[in-house]
């Protein structure tokens, strides 16, 4: 776990988008990157992240957040349970009213986070080449209102997702979200296999590369 100072955290990028994927896709949300990740899935795209950034005190994170007036706030990364004054910011949101989401890869105690906020939390398949790293007692952390978030690389993936989630009954204690990784596995052919075996999951689609296709960066 990375030890910042008293009240700070390693902040890779704040910005205002569009929350792109989980069942909240679609809204206005201010996304706070934190720097650092413990993990290399093979189709990560924040691979930037890993060590770039800067240090921000808690109060100038929210500050920053103010200035967007969007009650919204996505906290993820990299990694960002790695950093131990994560808990501060989320506290002191949590007394601002905002909404939180926590996106967390999995491999780390979820269960770590307060109540009243939004876990989304990875299963690394096996072609992301992390799946040995997970935290398998998570699965029985999850609550209703938290998601559960696979993405695929092949049919491979597919096959392996839907035994965790029928060997689990994911669906009965929270959100599943399928997606496919860009480049990797058409969407088409994952919604055909989810109908195919009527798995009652939620294709997910990354909204913010439909949109802003050409850009990498602040989506
Ligand atoms: S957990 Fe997320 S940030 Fe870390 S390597 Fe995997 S995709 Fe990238």
């Amino acid at each position: 776990m990375t030890t910042n100072g008293l009240n700070s955290l390693r902040v890779n990028e704040i910005f205002k988008s569009i929350q792109g994927e989980s069942t909240y896709a679609g809204i206005p949300c201010v996304f706070v990157r934190l720097t650092g990740c413990n993990l290399r899935c093979s189709y990560c795209d924040t691979t930037y992240a890993y060590e770039e950034g800067i240090d921000m005190s808690v109060n100038e994170i929210v500050k920053e957040i103010e200035g967007y007036d969007c009650k919204n706030v996505c906290i993820t990364g990299g990694e960002p349970l790695l950093q131990k004054n994560v808990y501060k910011l989320i506290n002191l949101l949590k007394t601002k009213s905002y909404k939180i989401f926590v996106e967390t890869n999995g491999a780390l105690n979820i269960n770590l986070l307060p109540g009243n906020i939004i876990r989304i939390m990875d299963v690394k398949c096996p072609d992301s080449g992390m799946n040995k790293e997970m935290d398998w007692r998570n699965l029985e952390r999850l609550r209703g209102d938290d998601e559960v978030k696979f993405v695929l690389s092949s049919k491979k993936d597919y096959e392996w997702a839907k035994r965790i989630v029928r060997k689990h009954n994911l669906p009965d204690k929270t959100n599943v979200l399928f997606g496919s990784a860009y480049g990797k596995l058409k969407p088409k052919s994952l919604a055909g296999w989810i109908l195919k075996d009527r798995l009652n999951v939620r294709l997910q689609l990354q909204l913010q590369r439909i949109i802003w296709p050409d850009k990498t960066r602040g989506v």
